[in-house]
């Protein structure tokens, strides 16, 4: 069976680019590639091994590998690679090499598990909608409220409106969409809310243990803290049974506080000679 090549793909079909940070073996991006089936001409670019909470990591230091890769969609093959990198290389690599022209959207999960709150900050998801941007095209990010999501009807569901929405309509520079879907069924969910991250964070555990050859090695674990007791946040929103979805800025400057760097380089003074 031969499988479609994109640069056949008429250029007048989006070309939606798919990526994950679970691996490209995980059922989240094959749901994700079945619920945007018929969108355009679809591609498949993720990453070979699992690469959860990696954040916005890069790869310079080491060679990537891209292998060609089997991918079943509803309506045939999909054209997929596999990347031994993280999220962010594979949209860069997707983006700049090994697609023939930019992709007009990119979606990353769907992640097994959510990233809500300060979360967002480790989500490998994240940050291949967040390389996107970047890069200048529309993205956006979506996770699955559970670890070992077995129906990804209401996560496609979502992925789907949102999709041909922002094809549509575009996103405005330098912003992101991220999107968390709570564990339910389509018919029980709540509706779509628009949300803030909430403030949050990890109480963290290091676990102690020991190798064969008795050196001590750490094991991370925790507790996770929800601190915002508001009603518009993304945790609340997933909690009430509505999808949620979080405008994301890659401009992290406190604009609003440059007053106070402004008073603080006024009150140093540079040493001078003599
Ligand atoms: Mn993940």
């Amino acid at each position: 069976m031969t499988r479609p090549d994109p640069l056949d793909a008429p250029t007048d079909r989006p070309l939606v680019l798919i990526c994950n940070d679970d691996g490209i073996d995980a059922a989240g991006i094959a749901a994700l590639a079945s619920a945007l089936d018929g969108l355009g001409t679809l591609a498949v670019v993720a990453p070979f091994a699992e690469q959860s909470a990696v954040g916005h990591a890069i790869t310079v230091r080491d060679p990537m590998r891209v292998h060609p890769w089997v991918f079943d969609g509803p309506s045939g093959p999909v054209w997929a690679r596999a990347v031994t990198g993280t999220p962010a290389d594979c949209v860069k690599i997707a983006a700049q090499k090994l697609l023939p022209r930019p992709p007009d959207l990119v979606v990353s999960g769907i992640n097994h598990g959510p990233n809500t709150a300060v979360n967002v900050m480790y989500s490998g998801t994240v940050s291949a909608a967040t390389e996107a941007t970047i890069l200048g095209v529309p993205a956006f990010a979506v996770s699955h409220d559970a670890w070992a999501p077995t129906d990804f009807e209401t996560a496609g569901w979502a992925a789907r409106q949102l999709a041909e929405r922002v094809l549509a309509d575009g996103l405005p520079p330098g912003v992101l969409l991220n999107v968390n879907v709570p564990d339910l069924a389509l018919a029980d969910l709540a509706g779509i809310r628009a949300t803030r991250q909430a403030r949050s964070r990890w109480e963290e555990e290091f676990e102690e243990r020991f190798d064969p050859t008795q050196r001590p090695y750490y094991w991370l674990g925790g507790r996770f803290v929800d601190l915002d007791e508001g009603d518009d946040t993304d945790l609340a929103a997933i909690r009430d049974g509505f999808v949620s979805v979080t405008p994301l800025q890659l401009d992290l400057t406190a604009h609003d506080r440059l007053d106070l760097v402004r008073a603080l380089a006024d009150a140093l003074t540079i040493p001078t000679d003599g």
